[in-house]
């Protein structure tokens, strides 16, 4: 991850990690994600992107592999700001005590306490609505939720599954949670069905030849593609309930967020890092 340092262009970033996967012989599980300080999720950067990392940011990189549909997901945190620090810290020993508690017939809930807890041993915060998952070949968020947060009755987990855990920390004083913010760059297709219309068609089967259900940014298929009207026509077919945009997340209170990610399966004695 040497890209990943002030002075370097989001966009550069970004492709870099994605043609890297591509080099070692798998496919991006789903664009590439910098989350630069309040920016906590779903932002990949667009063609023509021209902001580059700066000393005093918060930067999280989230990236994923599948081959064939199976899939890795994992993220990381840096900065060089000596005031980010300690938060940083916090989020790598969060994560670490998440996949300490992971056993088999545990429920998710306890997962998330274990993250809360070590949140709050240094005065900060988790992100209350986002969380982990479950994940299923050529489905990056299947059907169970891990909590960053301590809450009763929820699932367990059983032998086998694998899932992401990804606690998001921030500040104490900050809101604690993320909400839908401009722009949209990150997409995937919910279903496929004639629209009538030949360019929508054409364009519905070119990504799902690609990326089947995984999620994908228009700019990766600009080659071929005059780039306002691929987004005119993601736009009708969001409208016609085909593809569905992930909007960028953003912290409420613009409070820097920082996050550590890792794919855990679960055999017969407990958590088996997969990143
Ligand atoms: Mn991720
Ligand atoms: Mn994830």
């Amino acid at each position: 991850m040497s890209n990943l340092r002030p002075g370097v262009g989001y966009l550069e970033v970004c492709e870099g990690v994605e043609n890297e996967i591509r080099r070692r012989g798998g496919d991006p599980a789903f664009p590439s994600g910098l989350g630069v300080n309040e920016v906590t999720a779903h932002f990949s950067p667009e063609q023509g992107e021209k902001r580059f990392i700066t000393d005093d940011d918060l930067v999280k990189l989230d990236y994923g592999v599948h081959i064939e549909g199976y899939i890795a997901d994992t993220s990381v945190t840096v900065t060089n700001n000596a005031a980010y620090q300690p938060l940083l810290k916090a989020t790598e020993r969060a994560l670490q005590a998440a996949i300490e508690v992971v056993k088999r017939d545990r429920r998710v809930g306890e997962i998330g306490r274990a993250i809360a807890r070590e949140a709050s041993k240094d005065g900060f915060k988790t992100i209350s609505n986002l969380s982990g998952h479950t994940v299923e070949r050529y489905v990056v968020h299947a059907g169970k939720s891990i909590p960053n947060m301590f809450m009763p009755n929820l699932p367990v987990l059983r032998q086998d599954e694998v899932f992401a855990i990804e606690p998001f920390l921030t500040f104490g004083d900050a809101s604690g949670y993320v909400v839908d913010s401009e722009p949209e760059t990150i997409f995937s297709i919910i279903a496929r069905k004639r629209t009538g219309s030949k360019e929508l068609d054409e364009l519905l089967e070119m990504i799902w030849s690609g990326r089947k259900s995984l999620p994908f940014t228009p700019r990766w298929f600009a080659k071929g593609y005059e780039m306002a009207k691929m987004v005119r026509y993601l736009k009708e077919l969001e409208a016609r309930r085909l593809v569905r945009a992930y909007p960028t997340l953003v912290e409420q209170s613009r409070r820097p967020v920082a996050q550590f990610e890792h794919t855990v399966a679960l055999d017969s004695d407990g958590a088996v890092i997969l990143t």
